[in-house]
Order: structure tokens, then C-alpha cells, then sequence
């Protein structure tokens, strides 16, 4: 077991941990990242529905609280952060749709704060709001509800893929000096005077300031140092994924107040979830879907895009938002210095946490210098990093090209999302170590089969580029193993 030493320890490889650990990579600093599992964001930032809250979607929020200041500060932090890390983000829009007079209240309401909050809380650059009548709606939307009297329209709302983004920033924040630590478990935390010696599966850390960025296991990680002055209340979300065929049936993020949302993914397929707060059913860590939540989600999104069905979800699972209290459920956040234990800091936005998060980085600079630490510049960090090229979008000249260098990218291994040996190997060589790894950095297993067919042929690249042999290679670490013995091996057995 080892001992290590480091003046900042941030706990949880999220969208959280990863932006604060890119953040401080900006100066000389020894700072560690440590991070449960395998890769990070697999935590709930892999549930996000992977909307960037950058125009209507932000107006509910009030201003007296400390997440909506981390909401709207974020808000032109993303595209820059994006396009710094190579990350794609694009304008989709979304159209809140108005079903009857009744309804006309809600849009009307954020027309109206849309007016008195821009250049005071949201950034000048934000474009406006706009009302579309049903003509337009049908054009538009084709294959919206044709009931719906007209929409919202907000032209500002954005996708991207937060979990790509959370890689980027780790990758980055590494390249910068930061130390990245996976399959790294706290277990335990005990306080000296002057520093924290926090124990984990793979031996002890010894460190002045924590950042406590467990996402889901924030409050678990805050008692372990009697720092939990808060409480938290995880709502369970239902998010399902639909066949890429579906890809066009809509170009816009629709939503409506009754019946959650349908959006477009970054990646051309689209999604429905049922929106936080209409289902409270948090029994922490419950990871299950459930038929009733399924059916309650599908019933919405139909209720909106009547040409969907449920033939067409290939995935579907759950996530939990971190409500700070039930009575100002998403309107607040965990930011700051624990009350009871100096430099112990807790970093958890329950809602939207992924637009929040560059805003918290740089808030937890100040929080830190607060608390004592010396801060300079690192004269040497370099803002930049380049992703793997997507292949399929390729022109057919450049993937000629790319092919006569490396013959793997001529070879498809996955035919839903046409995913080349070339791309899985150089996701292994990007940090992929199991299947989950390869899939959230090139797709392999996203498609309609969902892996059924791939998922044989890049666990044997995963074995042979690692080293080790099939049955080693798993679906997300620890015991998620996919082979379990060969067959001839049973038969043996038997005998
Ligand atoms: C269904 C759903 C939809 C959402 N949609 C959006 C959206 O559209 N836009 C948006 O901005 N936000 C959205 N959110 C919110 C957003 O996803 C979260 O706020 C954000 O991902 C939280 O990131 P995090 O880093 O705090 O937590 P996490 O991503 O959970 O990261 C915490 C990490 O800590 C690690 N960890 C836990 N315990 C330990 C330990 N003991 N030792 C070491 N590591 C540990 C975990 O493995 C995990 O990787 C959504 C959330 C849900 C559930």
C-alpha cells in the first residue's frame, strides 16, 4: 500500500472534479484527483440529458441563491471551454410548447424575466425569446403533437457530450501537472490539526485542503470528516435513448411543463426523460429503472412526438439529482467551506451541474486562497487538447487517407454507429481500459444492438492491447466481468 502526499486532494472524477482539477492546473499547485472507478464521469454526469442551460431554461432560477450565480456565471464559460478542449457543442433551440391559455402563463412569465435579468444576471450576448404560432410550429416540427397551439422559442439552448467533456478536462488538467488517480476508493477520512490523512483502497493520502466533488456520495464523503453540515435528498430521473433512425423526427429540444422533454443528442439520435421534481422516488444509490417510471416517461414523450415508440429505445436508465432541500429543491447547491471543518470544501451542484461546472472551478480558486493556499500562475499550462477525429463524418477522401496510413480504420467494428478498429485502438491508447471506456470515447455499443454484435469484437482489442486476456476485460471494472470462462473450459469442468 502507498503513502502519498499532496497539498490539494479532490475526491470524484465527475464534471465537477475534473473542471476544478482543470482549473487549478492553471497554477503551481500539487493537487491529486482521486476517482473510484475505472474512468471518469461515469458517475451521474454519464446520466446527464446533456442540455447546456444557456437561455429560457435559466430564468426559472431566482437570484437570491448561490446555484443560480454558478448557473449564470457558467453560461459563456461553455463554449469556450469547449471549443479549448475540441468538444462539440451545438445550437439546437428548444420550443416550449403552449397547449392552451392556461399553459400561455409559464412562457409568458419568462418573457417577462427574460427582460429584467438580461445584462443583470444573464450575459448581454444571450439572444432573445421569441413566440412561434402553430403554422410555424408545424413547420418546423413536423412531427410535434399537432395539437399544440404554438411555442417558446429559445434559440440559445445547446448540446454536447458531458461525458467526452469530463475526459477532456481530466486529460488536460493531467497534462498540466495534475495527478489523476483511478480505481482510487476513499474510504475513510481523519483529521489532524494541521492536515487531512484520508485512507483509500489503494493506501493513504496525506493533504491540507479536500475537495469533496462525489457527486451522488457527497454527503457520505462529508461525514466521513463530520463535515456533512447540509442535507441532501437524491430524485431519481429516468432517461431513455432512441434508435438513431429516429435521428431527424425532431430538430429542437421540445418540452412542456406537464410532460417533461424530447431532444436531439449531439450525437444524432434523440432522448426523453421525465424532468426533475415530478418524480421523488430517490432511494439512494437504487439504480434500477422501474416499469412505472419507464411507462410514466414514455407516455410523456409520446404526448409530445406521437411518432415515437417504444420499439424504438434501445438504452434507458437512471440518475440522481442532488437536491440540496426539498422546499428550494434545484435552487440550491453545495458550494463552499464546510461550517464545522476548515478546508474541507464541498463542491456538488445538484442541478444543472454540467453548466455549472466551469463556474465552480473558478469560484473554488477564491474558496481555496481563502482558506490559505498560495496560488501563482503556471507559466507553462497549455489550454488545449485535440479529440479523436469521428470517423463516419469524415469525408471520403480523408478517410482514404487516414486508411492508407492505418488499415484498422478500414476495418468497422461497430456497424450500428460505424465505429473502425482504428478509432477503438486509439481510444485504448487515450486511457480506455474497459468496454464503458472505449464506448464513451468512440461509440462502439451505443447503436441499436447496444453492443450485441461488437461488444465480442472490441473486448478482444481491448485484450490484446492491454495485454490481458478476454476474460479480464470488463464491462466498467471491479467484478462487471462479460466472460466469465470459456466455454471448452465448462465442458472440462463438467466432465
Ligand atoms: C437525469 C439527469 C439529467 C441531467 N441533465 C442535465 C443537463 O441537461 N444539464 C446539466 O447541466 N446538468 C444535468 N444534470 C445534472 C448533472 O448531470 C450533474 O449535476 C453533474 O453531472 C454532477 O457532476 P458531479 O461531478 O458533481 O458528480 P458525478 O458525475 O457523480 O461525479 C462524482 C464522482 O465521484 C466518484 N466518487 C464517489 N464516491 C467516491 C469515493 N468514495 N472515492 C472516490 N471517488 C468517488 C464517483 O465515482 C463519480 O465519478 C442531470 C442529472 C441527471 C441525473
Amino acid at each position: 500500500m502507498s503513502q502519498i502526499k499532496t497539498e490539494v486532494l479532490i475526491i470524484g472524477g465527475g464534471i465537477g472534479g475534473a473542471a476544478i482539477a482543470r482549473e487549478l492546473s492553471k497554477y503551481k499547485v500539487d493537487a491529486t484527483l482521486v476517482e473510484k472507478g475505472p474512468d471518469v464521469g461515469q458517475g451521474i454526469t454519464k446520466c446527464s440529458s446533456t442540455i447546456m442551460c444557456q437561455g429560457s431554461n435559466v430564468l426559472e432560477f431566482r437570484s437570491e441563491y448561490h446555484n443560480s450565480r454558478l448557473v449564470w456565471a457558467g453560461m459563456t464559460m461553455m463554449e469556450p471551454l469547449c471549443k479549448e478542449l475540441d468538444i462539440p457543442l451545438k445550437r439546437i433551440g428548444s420550443l416550449e410548447l403552449i397547449k392552451n391559455q392556461e399553459e400561455m402563463r409559464h412562457p409568458e412569465k419568462m418573457m417577462r424575466r427574460f427582460k429584467e435579468y438580461k445584462g443583470k444576471y444573464i450575459p448581454d450576448e444571450v439572444e432573445p425569446l421569441q413566440f412561434i404560432d402553430r403554422d410555424t410550429l408545424r413547420s418546423w416540427e413536423p412531427n410535434v403533437n399537432k395539437s399544440y397551439l404554438g411555442a417558446l422559442y429559445d434559440p440559445n439552448i445547446a448540446v454536447n457530450d458531458p461525458v467526452r467533456l469530463t475526459i477532456a478536462l481530466a486529460d488536460n488538467a493531467r497534462k498540466n501537472g495534475i495527478k489523476v488517480l483511478l480505481d482510487t476508493e476513499v474510504m475513510s477520512i481523519s483529521k489532524g490539526t494541521d492536515e487531512f490523512e484520508v485512507c483509500t483502497n489503494n493506501g493513504s493520502i496525506k493533504c491540507r485542503y479536500i475537495i469533496n466533488a462525489a457527486g451522488e456520495y457527497v454527503g457520505k464523503i462529508a461525514q466521513m470528516a463530520d463535515a456533512d453540515d447540509f442535507a441532501l435528498y437524491p430524485v431519481k430521473s429516468y432517461q431513455a435513448v432512441l434508435d438513431k433512425k429516429l435521428g431527424g423526427i425532431i430538430n429542437h429540444m421540445v418540452l412542456s411543463n406537464e410532460n417533461g422533454m424530447v431532444a436531439p443528442t449531439i450525437h444524432g439520435n434523440l432522448f426523453f426523460g421525465i424532468s426533475p421534481g415530478t418524480q421523488r422516488l430517490g432511494k439512494a444509490h437504487d439504480h434500477s429503472t422501474d416499469k412505472k417510471l419507464a411507462d410514466a416517461a414514455l407516455k410523456n414523450a409520446q404526448e409530445l412526438v406521437p411518432g415515437i415508440s417504444e420499439r424504438d429505445i434501445t438504452n434507458s436508465f437512471v440518475g440522481f439529482i442532488v437536491f440540496r432541500n426539498f422546499e428550494i429543491g434545484w435552487h440550491e447547491c453545495t458550494v463552499g467551506v464546510s461550517r464545522w471543518v476548515p478546508r474541507f470544501i464541498n463542491a456538488s451542484i445538484g442541478f444543472p451541474g454540467i453548466c455549472a461546472a466551469p463556474a465552480v472551478a473558478k469560484e473554488m480558486i477564491d474558496i481555496l486562497r481563502n482558506q490559505g493556499l498560495q496560488l501563482t500562475e503556471n507559466p507553462d499550462f497549455d489550454p488545449y487538447e485535440k479529440s479523436m477525429p469521428d470517423f463516419s463524418e469524415l469525408s471520403d477522401e480523408e478517410k482514404r487517407q487516414i486508411i492508407a496510413k492505418d488499415p484498422k480504420y478500414g476495418h468497422v467494428v461497430c456497424r450500428c454507429e460505424t465505429v473502425t478498429e482504428g478509432e477503438i485502438v486509439e481510444a485504448i491508447k487515450r486511457g480506455a481500459r474497459t468496454l464503458d471506456g472505449v464506448k464513451f470515447r468512440c461509440r462502439p455499443g451505443m447503436g441499436r444492438c447496444q453492443g450485441g454484435f461488437c461488444g465480442p469484437r472490441v473486448t478482444k482489442i481491448l485484450a490484446r492491447e492491454l495485454g490481458i486476456s478476454e476474460e479480464e476485460v470488463t464491462k466498467k471494472g471491479g467484478e462487471s466481468r462479460n466472460l466469465l470462462y470459456k466455454s471448452k473450459e465448462l465442458l472440462e469442468a463438467q466432465q
